[in-house]
């Protein structure tokens, strides 16, 4: 099996316009860790949690940098029971819908450097048609000015996998103890620990970076059967 990273194009489309701009509910604060002395503040999401029910739950909607790490520790555990088996819950991890407005043509799959992943519903129903396992479509809170307004959900894209330590720089293949952070740069040639893969799963986060965002070689090739434009693949080899 081949695995390719799903991104955006590098040109600016002329045929697919779309922008959004948009928030989530809630989020956990960054942390400026007390240990590796970084800024952390995580790239996750997690669209389908719905922490209204929790007593810090007006406390979550502002952002902020923690410095004492038991506080945030603390608000950690709190959403922990509400989040996904798989979730890491980095300092700055956000949750809920993407609410906000947006205008222009969307293609059928939309991401912006590995960010956030919005797709049509028809598209989603088709890659479903085709067998591909788990993709999780929520609903967004996206509203459009225009007619013909696609609807647009969110992927919320699992975090597994990791890169290969091979590829990294020597000592800073761990998180940091603390915080949880990962702090090395996108290796130039990147490969995928083949060890650490899920076998459920079409695509998926990097747990050690996750605005890297992995497809099956399965997956892409539904893409590309289906006609579905304007997105860059990149192989990632596996060790
Ligand atoms: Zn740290």
């Amino acid at each position: 099996m081949k695995y390719y990273r799903l991104d955006s194009v590098s040109y600016e489309s002329v045929r697919y316009t779309g922008e959004y701009r948009a928030e989530r509910r809630w989020g956990l604060p960054g942390l400026h860790c007390p240990t590796c002395g970084g800024d952390c503040v995580g790239l996750e999401f997690y669209p389908s949690v719905d922490l209204s029910g929790l007593p810090a739950a007006k406390q979550l909607e502002d952002a902020w940098q923690e410095t004492d790490v038991e506080k945030f520790e603390r608000l950690r555990q709190l959403v922990k029971p509400l989040a996904p088996a798989w979730a890491r819950l980095a300092p700055g991890a956000s949750f809920g819908p993407l609410t906000g407005s947006a205008h222009g043509r969307f293609a059928q799959l939309y991401t912006l450097d590995g960010d956030t992943v919005l797709i049509r519903r028809e598209a989603l129903d088709e890659l479903h048609a085709e067998g591909l396992r788990e993709l999780k479509g929520v609903r967004t809170g996206l509203r459009f000015r225009q007619r013909n307004a696609p609807e647009l959900l969110e992927l919320e894209v699992e975090m597994h996998g990791l890169f290969h330590p091979d590829c990294l720089p020597p000592g800073k293949v761990d998180p940091c103890g603390t915080c949880g952070c990962y702090r090395f740069p996108l290796p130039k040639q990147p490969l995928l620990d083949g060890a650490s893969l899920p076998e459920h799963l079409d695509a998926f986060r990097l747990r050690n970076f996750t605005n890297v965002i992995v497809i099956t070689e399965r997956f892409a090739d539904t893409l590309n059967r289906l006609g579905f434009e304007e997105f860059s693949l990149r192989e990632l080899p596996v060790r």
